[in-house]
């Protein structure tokens, strides 16, 4: 049994993607190839967006997205502790300081009140507020009505990380349209995903993307050699296009699927786990199926059931960013949710992929721990 299955989906687009990798060979543009600008259009259509704007990589969507608005040394950046490192890590990077905000207890995202409140203590603090990273945990979009408001009214900009949740929406909104700009991962594992590192930015912004294109090859004026701002070498290369181009084809029958095994899950696990709420309205891209077990020691009995019956099993995440040795400076902020729920997390194999038997047997004994 897999965590993920990337080897039955690869037989189904094998084919098609090998015949687009020969033209490639035969033009021999293998960055920025006319493939990858192809893949922009389709990707900003299926969104439903002005602009995508490819890139290296996730983390260098949302490092872009930041240096696209001048953030840096002196400003406060705000986001989720229950993240991966990459949403946090661009920030500091660039010299902000980082804060962190506890988290919803029903849907695992950033919670607007802790928001607002740690924007409020940084405005007396006379930190300077910049931006919102957003983060759309295991595939399910934040509160983005109410996260608009706070950024409108505190004039922030806000960053929807969405490297879990291509193709995920509210109210038939697809993410990619949230915020002032929006970035996600092209990750192997992650719902839409190439065969290496890959990324993307989508805004309406004509000078957001005008900018993003600029960063994205180091940033380029009226060309490559004319260097008229910081930028970066984070471009896509034109064989993960041709991967992402024919894995869109097959990409909402995948979600279906994902779908629908989301609710099995949801109907057949026992009550004891408390899963991720899905509000209503909103459809989740389901990247990670993750529940929470009854305490840290619950967990540990799942997960070591789950390992002698063969069945694998992930923890994201048990450290929450707050707490790793990068943020130290932030180890005394007290985020009471984020460290109960990363301390009982767990998540179970989830592809499209899978058999009936294999879903009924997770379930057994996951039910019986
Ligand atoms: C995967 C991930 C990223 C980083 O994406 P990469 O393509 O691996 O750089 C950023 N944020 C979140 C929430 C992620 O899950």
């Amino acid at each position: 049994m897999e965590f993920f299955d990337l080897k039955k989906q690869q037989e189904k687009i094998k084919n098609k993607f090998l015949k687009r990798v020969d033209k490639v060979l035969d033009h021999g543009k293998y960055i920025l190839g006319p493939e990858v600008y192809e893949l922009e259009e389709k990707l900003s259509d299926y969104v439903g967006v002005k602009h995508c704007v490819s890139c290296s990589s996730g983390t260098d969507a949302l490092l872009i997205s930041l240096m696209a608005n001048n953030v840096g040394q002196g400003d406060a950046v705000f986001t989720t502790s229950f993240s991966y490192i990459a949403t946090a890590e661009v920030a500091k990077l660039l010299g902000a300081n980082v804060i962190f905000c506890d988290i919803n207890y029903d849907t695992f995202n950033i919670c607007p009140l802790s928001l607002q409140n740690e924007i409020s203590r940084a405005k007396e603090k006379k930190l300077n507020p910049k931006a919102i990273i957003a983060v759309d945990i295991f595939g399910l979009p934040a509160r983005y009505r109410e996260l608009e408001d706070i950024a409108e009214s505190n004039s922030l900009y806000l960053i929807q990380d969405m490297a879990q949740s291509f193709g995920s929406s509210i109210r038939s909104k697809k993410s990619g349209t949230f915020g002032d700009i929006s970035a996600t991962s092209f990750f192997p594992t992650k719902p839409l995903g190439c065969y290496g590192d890959g990324g993307a930015i989508f805004t309406d912004s004509n000078i957001l993307a005008d900018l993003a294109r600029s960063i994205r090859v180091h940033g380029g004026g009226k060309d490559k050699y004319d260097n008229v701002r910081l930028g970066i070498n984070g471009r896509l290369d034109t064989i993960q296009a041709c991967v992402l181009l024919e894995k869109l084809t097959i990409f909402d029958e995948e979600l279906k699927i994902r779908n629908q095994l989301s609710d099995y899950y949801n109907e057949n696990i026992s009550n004891k786990f408390q899963k991720q709420h899905l509000p209503a309205d909103y459809k989740s891209a389901h990247a990670l199926y993750s529940i929470l077990a009854e305490s840290r020691e619950h967990k540990t009995i799942v997960l070591e059931n789950l390992k002698k019956q063969n069945i694998p099993f992930g923890v994201y995440y048990e450290k929450p960013l707050h707490l790793q040795g990068v943020f130290k400076e932030a180890s005394n902020q007290d985020l009471s949710i984020v460290s109960d729920i990363s301390s009982r997390v767990f998540s179970i194999p989830f592809h499209s992929y899978l058999s009936d038997k294999e879903k009924e047997k997770i379930v057994e004994v996951v039910n019986d721990s």
